[in-house]
Formats: C-alpha cells, sequence, structure tokens
C-alpha cells in the first residue's frame, strides 16, 4: 500500500492553545509582559520559533524559558489543551482503508504521546508511529524506523521539517496552512501543494494518485491567494 505520513501537532490536532498558554505562562513567572496571542501567531505562522520570539522581548531569560518551555510542551496536563481538527478521525478512517498511514513526530515522550493518541481515538488508523527517541537528529527522516517505511507516497505536515522529510524520503509533499506555518510562509520553503483544510486531503490525495503528480500549481497559488486574506482576517 502506498504510505501517507502524518504530522500530529498543527496538522491533525491545533496546537494553538498549549503553545500560546505555555508560553504566556513561562514569560509571565519572569515577570515579563507576553506578547498577545495574536502578536504569537503571526511571528510563529510567519517561519519564527519561540524561541525566535524572546530575541524580541526585553528582559527575558532565554535559558530558563527554554527548559521550562522543554519541561512544559509535552506533559499531560498542556497536552489536554490539544484539539483534534474537525473531522479527523474520520478523514484518517477514510484513508486508512487505501494508503498504509504512518504518523512521524517530534515528540520526545513517547508515553505521553501514545496517551493522548488513545484518548483522541487516533492510534489505531497508524500501522506506525514514529517519534523522537533519546537520541538528538536533525531531521524527521534521520528518526528511527523512517529508513525502513515503505517508499513513495505523501509525507503530510504544517511545517518546512515535513517538506524536508518529504524531499528526503523521495515523496511529495502535502502542506497545511491552518497550523503552525501560513500558507505563504510554506510555498516560500518549497511547498508546491498546499491546502487549507484536512477535508481536501482525500480528494488531493486521490486525484494526485490518478494523474501521477502533484496538483496542478495554478490551482495551489489561486488557494494561496484566497487563503491568504482569510489568515489576515483571522490573525
Ligand atoms: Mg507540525
Amino acid at each position: 500500500m502506498t504510505p501517507i505520513l502524518f504530522d500530529l501537532d498543527g496538522t491533525l490536532i491545533d496546537v494553538s492553545a498549549r503553545h500560546y498558554f505555555l508560553y504566556r505562562s513561562v514569560i509571565s513567572g519572569q515577570g515579563v509582559e507576553a506578547l498577545p496571542e495574536g502578536d504569537f501567531w503571526r511571528h510563529r505562522r510567519a517561519g519564527e520559533s519561540t524561541i525566535d520570539l524572546l530575541a524580541a522581548t526585553l528582559g527575558v531569560d532565554v535559558e530558563r524559558f527554554t527548559a521550562a518551555w522543554m519541561e512544559g510542551i509535552e506533559r499531560p496536563d498542556w497536552l489536554a489543551r490539544d484539539e483534534p481538527y474537525e473531522g479527523v478521525v474520520e478523514i484518517l478512517e477514510t484513508l486508512g482503508r487505501e494508503y498504509e498511514l504512518v504518523l512521524i513526530t517530534l515528540r520526545r515522550d513517547r508515553g505521553a504521546l501514545m496517551d493522548q493518541l488513545d484518548a483522541l481515538h487516533m492510534r489505531s488508523y497508524f500501522t506506525e508511529v514514529i517519534c523522537h527517541g533519546p537520541r538528538l537528529v536533525s531531521g524527521k527522516h534521520l528518526l528511527q524506523g523512517v529508513a525502513e517505511l515503505t517508499p513513495g507516497g505523501y509525507a503530510v505536515g504544517d511545517t518546512e521539517a515535513d517538506i524536508e522529510l518529504a524531499s528526503e524520503t523521495g515523496r511529495r509533499a502535502i502542506c497545511l496552512s491552518y497550523g503552525v506555518r501560513s500558507g505563504r510562509y510554506l510555498a516560500s520553503r518549497g511547498a508546491e501543494t498546499v491546502i487549507g483544510s484536512l477535508r481536501e486531503l482525500p480528494e488531493v490525495i486521490n486525484a494526485a494518485e490518478r494523474s501521477g503528480g502533484p496538483a496542478d500549481v495554478a490551482d495551489v497559488e489561486q488557494d494561496l491567494a484566497l487563503r491568504n486574506v482569510h489568515t489576515r482576517a483571522r490573525f
């Protein structure tokens, strides 16, 4: 079966509350004023990491922030703030009938990850769950188990890490523009196919399978122009 490699955070589940409120909690704990949520996400969607954001905030102890962030970001009480995107289980069920679904995430705590997948009723749709182990790696393609996956197919995700996974392993990248990065940023990082809703995914993949190529670039550019209007309105 053709594989589809799914990212989790920002792709299948909305992590915006966990990321923003953990950031705000840690920043406030240092007596520093946090950016408003809209500004935080405007920076993140434009390509900045949470750590990058701190450079613009006077008075933050970056080392202490990083330690607190790493300690909190995968803790179950913070993970409980994540929400699955609308229709996600149904879409996994549909795709799982025809494709081999693999989850690939840079999460470090496998136990917390599995508990969350169970709580969200998503675990059973994946033939394999690959996450970041204790060994530090510089890209998803280097995670243990990725080299042994069935070749071809698709990598679906919301950041440049997923585009890199696709290009490094010879798969087609399909990017979602509603997650941590904007459609405009993803296109600037070389994403050929950018969609605005998970609902579009089965059709985009089926069309690519029929044509043997990714979606028409003109269509994608037109979609992007429309979505940028939407993105500005939202943030
Ligand atoms: Mg992601």
